[in-house]
């Protein structure tokens, strides 16, 4: 056998060696934090029947937009916020984002006049700013789960008709207007768990029979308030830490990631053994 062939069954035995380690690795991480969002919440097992998605960030590469138009409405106000400060409050209801400045600023919340034209300047500014990209690899995740029979709901903060209207369009026969909880629908918002205790009473399933998908600090804040199961994919601009730290029970570095690894957590699911029952 030649020098050649040698080096090339030699580097694939290491290419191979190395994604059995990184799939091996994924499967420990899937196994440990399954066995302790169950012992953690008391649950009966980790069954999912239904994905709840976020919007923003997880089906469209809208954040920047959203980022850019927020910064400038409040500018226009004459009212200091950065593109980061935006990303920090995603998931929030536009009214609670304005509060939040306005406490800063002022010390004092700002009033319905004042919310309706700073959201309305935004909304406008966004329209202009738009760049609403599908997020790589998501049509593909989403059309998995459909295969596999998992109902998909969206939970967002969002309250722009034009995105919430645009779903159908890109994702065909693929979203409900039954399964979303929108900006309209809550009185709360994120990082409340409102919106997902609302998509969980929608979906008529357990605590335990959900997944959810978020890219947020606050968004997973809230499904983890919620006692749900949260999957942080980091399509922004923050250390994946923050996500961590907000509750997120994995973090992904891409859709990429979580589509390539689906497979493998599945296999880690574990239906309910009808023991131990808290909820
Ligand atoms: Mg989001």
């Amino acid at each position: 056998m030649d020098v050649y062939w040698v080096n090339r069954m030699t580097k694939r035995t290491i290419l191979t060696d190395i994604l059995s380690i990184f799939v091996e690795n994924f499967n420990y991480m899937f196994t440990d934090q399954i066995e302790k969002f169950i012992h953690t919440n008391k649950y009966p097992g980790f069954n999912p029947k239904a994905v709840f998605f976020d919007m923003d960030g997880v089906l469209f590469d809208s954040m920047g937009s959203h980022a850019s138009a927020w910064v400038a409405a409040l500018k226009q106000m004459g009212l200091p916020f950065t593109e980061n400060e935006a990303y920090l409050n995603e998931g929030r209801t536009g009214s609670s984002t304005i509060d939040g400045v306005f406490v800063k600023e002022h010390g004092r919340n700002a009033t319905e006049a004042e919310k309706q034209t700073i959201y309305k300047l935004k909304s406008k500014l966004f329209e202009t700013f738009k760049h609403s990209e599908k997020i790589p690899f998501v049509t593909d995740l989403l059309i998995q789960l459909k295969s596999e029979k998992l109902d998909i709901f969206v939970v967002t903060g969002s309250g722009q008709p034009s995105l919430i209207d645009s779903l159908d369009g890109n994702f065909p026969g693929i979203f409900k207007k039954n399964k979303m909880v929108t900006a309209f629908d809550v009185q709360f918002g994120k990082p409340h768990p409102e919106p997902y205790l609302m998509a969980l009473k929608k979906s008529g399933l357990k605590p335990w029979e959900v997944v959810v998908i978020e890219n947020a600090p606050l968004g997973v804040e809230s499904a983890s308030k919620a006692g749900l199961f949260t999957i942080a994919v980091n399509t922004g601009p923050l250390d994946p830490s923050v996500l961590s730290d907000s509750g997120a029970d994995i973090v992904f570095d891409s859709m990429k990631e979580l589509f390539d690894s689906w497979d493998s957590f599945r296999e880690n699911w574990k239906p309910a053994n009808n023991t131990c029952v808290s909820q």
